[in-house]
């Protein structure tokens, strides 16, 4: 079953439950504060907080989703991309937590001839919060599940909140098992990578105060008009559907994977961990920048365009790693443009665009890693036969300051090398650097100097990297 099809096996079945479709939004939201629509909830809750009124009481859809905050899971877990798709069912004060069990357990188990996705209720398991006997209660005689493949957990993974008064409710989660082959026994509680989490029902049920953390907080009562939202990733039903061991294996992604091992003259699955890894990194970040670039963000030192940069950068620098120096944005953007033109037929239709982008930010970067690379293997060496295990501030500063190598891409070439980098040291003259700037800056007065021929170079190494921490957290999301 295409990847597709699964997505559109989703709407019809919620379109049957009366739910209105809605088309995904922008990857890219109206929020300045959330870089990225992280989850299929984000452009809906003016509805959801009760700010604005919904137009419809139920609706469904597929939404485009970014999660840099999974970028280091990448190629690793079997589950992770930095851009997926999320299935949702929503109701805006309409049904509730038995309706939301019902439609789950039936579009999974349902035969495909019914317009069911087929699962077998014995690969199944669920999770509740501990508290909520309810939804434990609903589980066990809405399905045909046995108690023990209904697990209580805490707070931790079953609580849905802001972090801020308002709404907030228990979750329950529904995984799939993918057998002993892939680890211990015991259910979702146990093991992460047996037990593949398929599906988040939030029941947003209580108002809450005097919220002392994410999961600390007194319940004020039951919100009046109580909402259900739901989030199933689309590349995890694909991935298992498909009988393929992961995500980046999809008919979605699998032809960038298979592109980049052909470029590198690798046989994927066959050689290294590490070079798999790398492929499947490549074909992942290879279609959230087309994505990206899609919804109208272009490389760039700031905000979402410095995320779209970095994404971009590790690709160029998982091809190097697999041995390819050369230019292979070209052919890697088609390949992904082909694999997702039916879904999103934007990427063709605006791909001269989009690809220009992607074209000449690999050739930028190209020319900043061979300039830096060579620079800091003279350094790794010296450390090394100097029988040092650290690489200094000063010449991380140096990389980046005269070659523009960003300190991000540094530690990781030191770190490969077994070294570590004296971080401290190099904060220490960025500081410098940027106090030096700024009293030059006040002593000229606004004479104006030419840099033009430096601003290249400069450009790149100019952002310190703070996007995994600083810019997206999951805090006001699923
Ligand atoms: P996990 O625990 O596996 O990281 P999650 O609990 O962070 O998942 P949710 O925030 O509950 O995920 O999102 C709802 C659904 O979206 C998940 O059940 C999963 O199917 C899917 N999903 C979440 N993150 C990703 C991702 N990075 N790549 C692909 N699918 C994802
Ligand atoms: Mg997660
Ligand atoms: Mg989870
Ligand atoms: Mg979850």
């Amino acid at each position: 079953m295409k990847t597709a099809e699964i997505a559109q096996r989703f709407l019809d079945f919620f379109e049957k439950k009366n739910h209105t479709i809605v088309p995904s939004a922008s990857l890219v939201t109206d929020d300045p504060a959330l870089l990225f629509t992280v989850a299929g909830m984000v452009p809906f809750i003016p509805y959801l907080s009760g700010v604005v009124p919904p137009p419809y009481p139920r609706a469904a859809d597929v939404q485009k989703c970014i999660r840099t905050n999974d970028i280091e899971e990448v190629g690793k877990t079997p589950r992770h991309g930095t851009f997926f798709q999320m299935l949702g069912n929503w109701s805006f004060g309409d049904y509730f937590k038995e309706d939301a069990i019902r439609f789950a357990w039936e579009l999974l188990t349902a035969p495909e001839a019914d317009g069911g996705l087929a699962f077998d209720p014995k690969d199944l398991w669920v999770t509740v919060y501990e508290e909520d006997d309810e939804a434990h209660e609903l589980w066990r005689t809405l399905t045909p599940l046995p108690e023990e493949r209904i697990q209580r957990l805490g707070k931790d993974t079953n609580y849905w909140s802001t972090g801020l008064p308002g709404p907030a409710g228990p979750c329950s989660e529904i995984f799939f098992d993918r057998g002993p082959a892939y680890g211990v026994d015991g259910g979702p509680a146990t093991d992460d990578d047996r037990y593949v989490e398929i599906w988040n029902l939030v029941f947003m049920q209580y108002e809450i105060t005097n919220v002392r953390s994410k999961y600390d907080f007194d319940i004020v009562g039951e919100l009046p008009a109580k909402n259900i939202d739901t989030g199933m990733g689309l590349e995890r039903i694909a991935f298992i559907k498909q009988g393929v061991d992961n995500m980046y294996e999809t008919d979605q992604v699998r032809p960038v994977l298979d592109l980049a091992a052909s470029l590198a003259g690798k046989a994927y699955g066959a050689e290294s961990h590490e070079d798999d890894v790398r492929l499947r990194i490549v074909a992942d970040h290879v279609r959230s920048s087309l994505m990206l670039l899609a919804d109208g963000v272009t490389p760039s030192n700031e905000g979402r365009g410095y995320i779209l940069r970095r994404i971009m950068r590790r690709a160029i620098r998982s091809m190097r790693l697999l041995g390819v120096e050369g230019a292979t944005f070209p052919d890697l953007f088609a390949a992904s443009r082909d694999a997702m033109k039916e879904s999103y037929p934007e990427v063709e239709a605006d791909y001269a665009r989009l690809s220009a982008y992607a074209i000449a930010e690999e050739q930028t970067f190209l020319r900043t890693l061979a300039a830096g690379s060579a620079i800091l293997d003279q350094s790794v060496v010296e450390a090394k036969n100097g029988g040092g295990t650290t690489l200094s501030g000063s010449e991380a500063f140096l990389l980046h300051d005269t070659y523009g190598f960003p300190i991000d891409l540094t530690l990781e070439i030191a770190e490969e090398a077994g070294l570590t980098v004296d971080r401290g040291a190099f904060d220490q003259l960025m500081l410098e650097q940027r106090t030096r700037a700024k009293a030059d800056a006040r002593a000229r007065k606004g004479a104006i100097a030419d840099q033009s021929a430096y601003r290249e170079f400069r450009a790149l190494g100019e952002t310190v990297f703070t996007g995994y921490t600083e810019l997206q957290t999951e805090s006001t999301v699923l």
